[in-house]
């Protein structure tokens, strides 16, 4: 039996109504995937207030890599609560924020010994990796890449990219913030190998030392490992090396930006271990907390303890239902029987679309790692130039959603599909959904361009 059980249009009248109140009292710059309201959700299933049951292929944006309401989560959470909520970290000790700290020291890359600090979100951790960066080295520089999303408060605004969407209209930004070029194997330059694109990009960060960056000045260069909001982009082996080289070499801290990739949604409990390559700092939310708002920063124990006494911490930081959760969730995404979901979940993305790509010009690119996958969508005419097709990839979210699967936009140019699922999404769900969309993906394209599919 199919999952997906819809027995109204979508938004049903029920999300509808609510989606009103909404309107009316939220603010309107609030962006929003599907119009629809949730009653509850279990596992990769959310039903609806109108009875609907849909599957979710995107966890809040990569925060349920245990999938929805997992019951080890809810049992520790529900413990906790009856125990203590939150008295302070600032205040008191409580034993979760460092047995937290404990297994995320233990289970980061690198030889060395670690120190973490928690946070409540994504932006607050790298602001806080930031800023320790800063103390550290007693630079100011940040550098940051083409395509990088690091959050929405100012100076993590300031740091990522895709200006219209998020900057537009909220500067000044904070200074001393130098973006570079990162590459991205889809846009292989005409005329150039992707060797040759690859040598050339790193070339590029060296003569950015002399023309735009001083390298004793930089406090840190903070790189995706795989690019999340920038469309799913996995950053080259050779690329993060060299930027670790340079690191090494004028004296800056890598931070690898893993809110996003990290917390298991690879298939390692750390996107940069695929790689080898050994940063400084990494920052970690999203799928940490299994839902609960909690973020870390975690790194080499002499750059973590510069900053002076008082100099960091939060209110809510490591609040101890957040911490409960990310134990119960990190127990999970420490087992490699549990990660191996990742490579299922690659497998089947590129299974199911490859085969789309047969009648589907417009899909230029399959590609991620993991459990962390995106379809590019491209004018096909368009030749070497790939000229970016938003207007089709927001139109397959919507036409998904009201099928019953939920997925979301990505990419600087909003032309990619993105695909975050839960890594123990059962395999018949998987299916079902990927089956959704790549039946929605051939029929807009044909309707877009006015051919039967296959001719
Ligand atoms: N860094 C990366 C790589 C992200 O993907 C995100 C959010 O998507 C952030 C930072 C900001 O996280 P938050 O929305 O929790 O502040």
């Amino acid at each position: 039996m199919p999952s997906i059980q819809l027995n109204t249009a979508l938004p049903g009248p029920n999300s509808q109504a609510l989606q009103q109140r909404r309107r009316d009292h939220v603010t309107a710059a609030l962006g929003q995937t599907v119009p629809l309201s949730v009653r509850s959700a279990q596992g990769s299933l959310i039903h609806d207030a109108d009875g609907n049951t849909l599957i979710d292929l995107i966890g809040g944006i990569g925060v349920l890599a245990v999938g929805h309401n997992h019951p080890d989560v809810v049992r520790a959470v529900t413990e906790q609560a009856a125990q203590s909520i939150n008295p302070g970290m600032l205040v008191v000790n409580h034993d979760l924020y460092a047995q937290v700290a404990e297994l995320l020291n233990a289970h980061a890359p690198g030889d060395f010994r670690k120190k973490s600090i928690l946070a409540n979100g994504g932006a607050e951790a790298v602001e806080n990796a930031v800023k320790i960066a800063r103390y550290y080295t007693g630079r100011a520089g940040i550098v940051v890449f083409e395509g990088a999303y690091h959050g929405r408060t100012n100076l993590t605004m300031g740091m990522t990219s895709k200006y219209g969407l998020f900057k537009k209209n909220m500067g000044p930004f904070a200074s001393e913030i130098y973006r570079l070029h990162v590459p991205n194997l889809y846009r292989v330059p005409p005329g150039m190998t992707e060797q040759q694109y690859l040598d050339w990009s790193c070339d590029q960060l060296e003569f950015a030392l002399t023309a735009y960056i001083d390298g004793p000045a930089i406090a840190a260069f903070v790189i995706e490992p795989v690019l999340g909001e920038g469309g799913i982009v996995p950053i080259p082996v050779q690329f993060l090396a060299k930027v670790r080289e340079i690191c090494d070499r004028v004296g800056a801290v890598m931070i690898a930006d893993e809110i996003q990739s990290g917390s298991g949604r690879t298939g390692r409990l750390f996107a940069i271990e695929h790689s080898g390559v050994v940063p400084d700092l990494i920052t970690v939310a999203k799928s940490l907390g299994a839902g609960l708002p909690i973020s870390a920063v975690v790194g080499r124990a002499e750059i973590m303890d510069a900053p002076h006494l008082g100099a960091v911490g939060s209110t809510y930081g490591g609040g101890p239902l957040a911490c409960a959760a990310a134990v119960a969730s990190l127990r999970l995404l420490t087992d490699p029987e549990f990660l191996a979901g990742a490579g299922r979940i690659e497998a089947s993305v590129r299974r199911v679309f490859e085969d789309v790509q047969r009648d589907v010009p417009a899909l230029g690119d399959i590609r991620g790692l993991g459990g962390m996958m995106a379809i590019e969508f491209v004018h096909p005419g368009s030749g070497e130039t790939k000229t970016p097709w938003p207007e089709l990839v927001m139109e397959i979210v919507a036409r998904s959603f009201r099928r019953g699967v939920i997925v979301m936009r990505a990419g600087l140019f909003t032309n990619a599909v993105r695909f975050l699922p839960a890594l123990n999404i059962p395999q018949e769900q998987l299916d079902e959904a990927l089956g959704v969309v790549a039946d929605v993906v051939r029929e807009v394209y044909a309707e877009h361009t006015r051919q039967p599919v296959g001719a």
